[in-house]
């Protein structure tokens, strides 16, 4: 779609490794090895503390680096954390260029391919039918503040007792106890079938799939319909029907190539305590009765590798990121095709903080652009919309527009007292303000007035070519004798 306009010093062309890979890694241990190879594979010494230095580790490192902890808290299986923690990272995953990434999101979100079923697992290799959490997986405590052991990369499966179309979703998971987690559901599709089963006084089977390949986790996050099967999506990203596996204690079917596999079943009419928990805005998710999933089996490969993420790390807030911006432009186009590409930026958590490339038509443009963007996700509490040649990935290039082609009198919209995020503390309790902010420049403005400065053949400048490295000891020398 957006294959024209190739930016000449994307961020994917200078991430060291990119490009090498043109078809998606469809493998967890494929897209290790691939990441150890290119020098973004950290290994720490082993028996690093499960209590908060498995996630201090992991934390410095996000962004830089995957890390994998062999042996965490003496434990036999290894932890993985910050698998795809840039943005780069996941164009890379996919197979595609930086600039085609949100567009190949799309189309798969809109292209599923079914799973196919098949009856021998490596996610089954081991089944352990009498279960305990803390002795058969390193689950390690992250925030000073948090209750206690999380599982923060667990995939829950459920199905929808009506129709039997499953649903995939990243939730919190407090350790409760030796065969018993605690969940935060929000208000979406999970939710609405343990509803259903409650209101039948039925138990909602779950099954919670720890350690799988970049984009099975990145399709967890689609916001995609009810009844669409977002392991479709993961097929369709990987190019492949992928291969899942009935589940030892229900009827659920999960991703083959797992690592962990944790089955169980959410209780009706239970709730019990869980968290605080620090989440995505890096503020703690308060204590409240909740959720609780009861555990029947854990299944696992030989060596299994266990993956967590970091509330609130790049890994955490890109993997929300990416699928929310492919839905917002894809909404945005349809009202506005001068929309050319979306940024929630890693200031706003990606989340609340949207930038918008406009190719505007009218000077109202950008506040229409402004209230579209609003009412695609509630989440969204800031909308800056510039133009063509302002970068919108780099926050110093949108400042800049906002300091030179803005003036607050006429370039600001301001709606009080709409719906935003109840994880935003700085709202009653979701209740806030929207904000927007027309950064383009007039359509009738002289062009030289809004012209910004280029060097002829800065974009040319290959600095392997053009800058001598022999030649530096001879000057150092030289310098230093003056
Ligand atoms: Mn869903």
């Amino acid at each position: 779609m957006s294959t024209k306009t190739k930016i000449a010093r994307s961020p994917a062309a200078t991430s060291p490794g990119a490009g090498a890979n043109r078809r998606p890694f469809t493998s967890l241990r494929d897209w290790l090895a691939h990441l150890a190879s290119t020098g973004r594979l950290a290994v720490t010494k082993p028996n690093a503390n499960l209590a908060h230095e498995v996630a201090a580790i992991a934390k410095v490192l996000d962004g830089r680096k995957a890390t994998l902890f062999p042996n965490p808290g003496g434990h036999a299986l290894p932890i993985v954390s910050g698998l795809v923690s840039a943005r780069q990272w996941i164009a890379e995953a996919m197979g595609v260029d930086h600039a085609d990434m949100l567009a190949r999101f799309e189309h798969a979100a809109a292209n599923p391919r079914p799973c196919e079923v098949v009856t021998k697992a490596p996610a089954q290799d081991v089944v352990e039918l009498s279960p305990d959490l803390l002795r058969d997986l390193p689950i390690p405590t992250h925030n000073e503040h948090d209750s206690g052991p999380y599982i923060t990369a667990g995939l829950i499966i459920s199905k929808n007792p009506k129709t039997g179309r499953q649903n995939v979703a990243i939730v919190r998971l407090q350790v409760s106890g030796p065969k018993k987690l605690g969940a935060l559901l929000l208000p979406r599709h999970t939710n609405l079938f343990y509803e259903m089963a409650e209101a039948n006084g039925a138990p909602l089977p779950v099954a919670v799939v720890i350690g799988i390949d970049p984009l099975s986790l990145l399709a967890s996050q689609a916001i995609a319909p009810l009844d669409q099967d977002e392991l479709e999506i993961a097929g369709a990203l990987q190019g492949r029907n992928l291969p899942v596996v009935k589940c030892k204690t229900s009827d659920l079917l999960v991703p083959a190539e797992a690592e962990i596999v944790v089955e169980g079943h959410m209780l009706p009419k239970v709730r019990e305590p869980e968290g605080p928990f620090g989440e995505f805005p890096q503020y703690y998710g308060e204590r409240a009765d909740r959720h609780v999933i009861a555990i029947d089996a854990i299944t696992r490969r030989k060596d299994a590798i266990y993956h967590t993420i970091g509330g609130g790390g790049l890994e955490h807030l890109v993997l929300g990121g990416i699928p929310r911006e492919a839905t917002l432009l894809g909404h945005l186009k349809r009202t506005f095709p001068g929309v050319r590409d979306v940024h929630l930026s890693h200031g706003g958590i990606c989340r609340y903080h949207l930038h918008v490339k406009l190719a505007k038509r009218s000077d109202g443009e950008p506040k229409n652009v402004m209230m579209g963007a609003f009412a695609g996700h509630y989440d969204v509490k800031q909308v800056i919309v510039v133009d063509e040649d302002v970068d919108i990935h780099d926050p110093a290039q949108v400042e800049w527009a906002v300091a030179t082609r803005f003036q607050a009198d006429r370039g600001l919209l301001v709606v009080n007292d709409s719906q935003g995020s109840k994880l935003d503390p700085s709202t009653r309790d979701g209740l806030g303000s929207k904000m927007g902010i027309d950064a383009t420049k007039p359509i009738a403005a002289p062009e030289m007035t809004f012209k910004k400065i280029y060097v002829p053949g800065e974009d040319a400048v290959d600095l392997t070519r053009d800058v001598d490295t022999t030649a530096l000891a001879g000057w150092t020398k030289k310098l230093g004798a003056g």
